[in-house]
């Protein structure tokens, strides 16, 4: 796109520990114009690719540092867009907004002092957030820095979905309770789904699952979430690819008591070294480890069993917070592009009346948002493509507007 033609520019932001991934939208179309990655930050390999239609471009970083990255990509957002001036927002990923943020939210003082406080809930993520939005706020003073929290859209949980059965002065004391994550995706997904269903704006109740790295489910009735599968952390609910997801909270003295491991080892454990990579003992990619079941490898197929059985029991549980299932919505890495998936979860689904038409489901590739039940199921279910980037460009634009 030509520069002259360029009205209006939003940049989206998610920054790590040791990484920064960063997304250029303009004139409100749905697809970024260039995006960009900073890996190994903090190390002397540091390095950011930046990807337009031009093609991928590698810079070397000298000091590797997140603010020597995001100078760089001012530098390459202003030489896009031929100059700061159509920038009208940067919009920031922030994992944990606890129960102060319910929606995206203009970053001043006092929302980087609560962002800050809100640590304590997401001791890796926070912090890497904040120090994106002190950076670019150094760098480009007069732009609106916005929040986005991947909480903010459970924020709608009734009390009975989001206490925890535990005493309640823990609620009280350290405000101890589910709040559930990828709220940005399965915002987006539901309202999609609602369009590509034909639904009613004011009248629908869909399940989203988003199977990623991360995977969670979420149960939405008429636009809010009353319920998801992540809690207090990313670690509750389903199988992911690294995570455990839910297992007997007694585990953990067990464990202690018979490896003597620490509680911060084992919590370690549960994160990185569980899910498909634990199970399968191979990989915590969903291809690899579908390939290796097809190829008849046991750990592997065992892996795949417990992935979609869980999930499957999972979906289950959350249409308790349903009045009635409109739809099955598929999202993420895994639930765009795994027909294998799809399949198996869904036929543990068959008591809720769920299937799936093998020709509809058959296309394994990103393509657009499609229906893969029968034409009169009385379920619809659905694979929709999720756009978190452009969710966080959106409300950003939205919150201006206001
Ligand atoms: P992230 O949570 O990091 O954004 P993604 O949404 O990209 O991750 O999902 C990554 C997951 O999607 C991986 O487990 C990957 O194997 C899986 N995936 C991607 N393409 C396919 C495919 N064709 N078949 C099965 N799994 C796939």
């Amino acid at each position: 796109m030509s520069v002259a033609n360029i009205a209006e520019a939003v940049l989206v932001l998610n920054s790590g520990s040791s990484s920064l991934k960063t997304a250029l939208f303009v004139n409100r179309e749905d697809q970024p114009i260039a995006t960009c990655l900073a890996e190994r930050l903090g190390t002397a390999e540091a390095v950011l690719h930046w990807s337009n239609e031009a093609g991928k471009t590698t810079y070397e970083l000298t000091d590797g540092s997140m603010a020597e990255a995001l100078a760089k990509v001012v530098e390459l957002v202003e030489a896009a867009l031929g100059s700061l001036a159509p920038l009208v927002a940067v919009g920031h990923r922030v994992v944990h907004g606890g129960e102060s943020f319910g929606k995206a939210t203009l970053v001043d003082e006092e929302v980087a002092a609560e962002i800050a406080r809100l640590s304590a809930l997401a001791p890796l993520h926070n912090p890497a957030n904040l120090a994106g939005i002190h950076a670019m706020r150094d760098r480009c003073p007069a732009v609106p820095q916005i929040a986005v929290f991947d909480t903010a859209f459970h924020q709608t949980l009734p009390e009975h979905a989001y206490l925890y059965p535990v005493p309640k002065t823990l609620y009280q004391a350290h405000k101890v309770r589910r709040y559930g994550f990828h709220g940005t995706s399965h915002q987006f997904v539901s309202r999609e789904a609602v369009k590509v269903a034909s639904l009613p704006a004011d009248d629908h109740g869909l399940i989203v699952a988003h199977l990623g790295n991360g995977c969670s489910a979420t149960a939405v009735v008429n636009g809010e979430s009353r319920d998801t599968t992540m809690g207090l952390t990313p670690l509750e609910g389903l199988m992911m690819g690294t995570r455990s997801g839910d297992v007997d909270p007694g585990l953990l003295s067990f464990l202690a008591d018979q490896t003597g491991k620490t509680l911060d080892e084992i919590t370690s454990m549960l994160n990185k070294e569980s899910g498909l990579l634990g199970l399968s003992g191979l990989s915590n990619d969903m291809r690899t480890v579908s390939e290796a079941a097809e190829q008849g490898n046991q750990n592997a197929q065992i892996a795949l069993d417990v992935f979609c059985y869980r999930l499957a029991r999972q979906i289950m549980a959350l249409t308790a917070a349903l009045p009635k299932l409109d739809a099955l919505v598929f999202t993420g890495g895994i639930g765009e592009n795994s027909r294998l998936v799809r399949k198996r979860v869904t036929e543990h689904l068959r008591v809720l009346k769920i299937e799936i038409a093998d020709e509809r489901n058959a296309d394994n590739g990103k393509s657009s948002n499609h229906v893969i039940s029968p034409e009169d199921a009385a379920v619809k279910v659905m694979v929709v493509n999720t756009n978190e980037e452009w969710e966080i460009a959106n409300q950003s634009l939205a919150l201006l507007e206001k």
